[in-house]
């Protein structure tokens, strides 16, 4: 399928949805977190979601376990509000282990020390229910199969043009649904850049992303032989990296990779696997998404076929399901407000409109190669850092929060703040903004801090 410059006009009467007063696209964890957070507070909130359970990463992705919520040292639990409450809720329904009782270093963690002090273990099936349970507990009026396409925008040449709503497309057809504020919580920034917002994507020097991942669970390991080899092995940076190094040499390694990221899950002999690496496809592209699938579903295979052959404890290794996608770690940011840039995390800055405090490290996967993560050469960040509320604003438009992975940062500060917990504090931010904001009939910009910051800590989040 190839597309061509020809453009095609299309217009069209579509159906309208009832209005509501906030409108939220995306059911990740930052879209949760929002819809829950806002609905909490009276106003009329919707959750527009594309496929037919909420989660994103956390479910679709099959993406595990929730990196720290808690300072880099592990002595202070940063993220706490909806976050906390999504966990206890999984933990009543067996779903999900305290991060506090979740050593830096246990299998849980990859055996990884730095950065990974108090991860979250959690079971996707848990994350599904709970999230659907705490949504419709708040009142929030969940549509699931539906995709937005589009933004409706009040007056594109205005200055500030007013974000009005989406048109979105499911069985039924296009509709058009309006609300007094959008949050956009689809991770790849899509109703700003359908409604003209400025984004931009990947490291400055090429504009290259990091790479994608297809995440799959294995089941019928044997648990106590993975743990022997790993921890007799403390000269491997990464589990079985010396193995995978002899692979590679050979060409017998099916991936960009120096190591196996493999995280147990609370099932005897399954892991989630986090190897697979495909490079330099857009994923905020259909066409480019397709190649990154089939790439890493035929990764995925091989993978399987080396674990057997040669990482001690895999020999009975079964595939037990893929994710519903292949994992993106980053595409559009918005350019917004303020950005929030590696210094600011490096030195731990302060800003007056804090929304959310966070611990967790740089993590950039090398967008070409087989490098990055956490540790190794990346520069240090602050025992705790601060995320300011101006980063959810998008520069030049009204009407509009963007929350979660596509927030105003750069390539380097995003690495840190896009894993899942800070995603649900961000959201949880952008529902109460978003909420405030209708109720004071003012655009989110002028949401006024001190009320932010109030009602923030009344839903039980941190700000120190
Ligand atoms: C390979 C990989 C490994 C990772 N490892 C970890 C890890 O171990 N721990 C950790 O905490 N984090 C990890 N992360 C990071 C983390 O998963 C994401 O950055 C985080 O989930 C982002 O949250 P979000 O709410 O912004 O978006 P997402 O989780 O991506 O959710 C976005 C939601 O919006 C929906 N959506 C998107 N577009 C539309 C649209 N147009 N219309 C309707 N719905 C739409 C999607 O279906 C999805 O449900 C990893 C990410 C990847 C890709």
């Amino acid at each position: 399928m190839e597309e061509t410059e020809q453009r095609y006009a299309y217009s069209a009467d579509i159906p309208e949805l009832d209005d509501v007063d906030v409108l939220i696209i995306g059911g990740g964890p930052s879209g949760i977190s929002a819809a829950v957070a806002a609905a909490r507070l009276n106003v009329r909130v919707r959750l527009i979601e594309r496929y037919g359970f909420l989660g994103g990463n956390l479910t679709a992705g099959l993406v595990g376990p929730c990196m720290t919520s808690y300072s880099l040292d592990g002595s202070q639990q940063l993220i706490r509000g909806v976050y906390e409450e999504f966990v206890q809720r999984m933990m009543a329904i067996g779903g999900a282990l305290h991060p506090s009782t979740i050593p830096a270093g246990s299998a849980y963690c990859g055996f990884i020390v730095y950065g990974h002090d108090k991860v979250t273990p959690f079971e996707p099936e848990a994350a599904k229910v709970v999230a659907q349970r705490m949504c419709l507990e708040a009142g929030v009026d969940l549509l699931l199969h539906t995709m937005v396409v589009d933004a409706i925008v009040d007056d594109c040449e205005a200055v500030n043009p007013r974000i009005l709503g989406v048109v979105c497309a499911g069985k039924g057809g296009l509709r058009a649904a309006r609300a007094k504020v959008v949050v956009d919580c689809s991770a790849d920034g899509d109703v700003a850049h359908f409604a003209g917002v400025h984004t931009r994507q990947g490291r400055d020097s090429d504009g290259l992303a990091q790479p994608q991942t297809l995440f799959f669970r294995v089941q019928n390991v044997n648990d106590q032989v993975v743990e022997e080899y790993v921890r007799s092995h403390p000269e491997d940076y990464r589990p079985y990296a010396s193995i995978v190094a002899k692979a590679t040499a050979e060409g017998r390694f099916p991936a960009p990779r120096r190591g196996i990221g493999l995280y147990k899950t609370m099932e005897p002999g399954v892991w989630r696997i986090n190897t697979g690496r495909v490079l330099r496809r857009n994923g905020a592209d259909a066409k480019e998404l397709t190649l990154a699938e089939i790439e890493g579903r035929e990764q995925t295979v091989a993978l399987l076929d080396f674990f057997r052959n040669n990482l001690p404890g895999f020999e009975k290794v079964e595939l037990r399901d893929t994710a519903t996608q292949i994992g993106v770690r980053e595409t559009r940011r918005i350019d917004g407000d303020y950005e929030l840039t590696l210094d600011d995390l490096r030195s731990g800055r302060s800003f007056e409109d804090v929304i959310a405090l966070c611990g967790y490290p740089l993590d950039i996967h090398d967008p070409t190669g087989s490098g990055g993560g956490t540790g190794g050469d990346a520069p240090a960040t602050a025992n705790i850092y601060q995320i300011p509320y101006r980063v959810m604003l998008p520069r030049y438009h009204d009407g509009l929060l963007v929350s979660g992975r596509a927030v105003s940062a750069t390539h380097e500060a995003l690495s840190a703040i896009r894993v899942m917990p800070p995603c649900f504090a961000l959201g949880q931010a952008a529902g109460i903004a978003a909420a405030l904001s209708v109720g004071n009939r003012a655009s989110p910009r002028h949401v006024d801090y001190e009320d932010l910051r109030r009602e923030l800590l009344a839903q039980g989040a941190y700000l120190g």
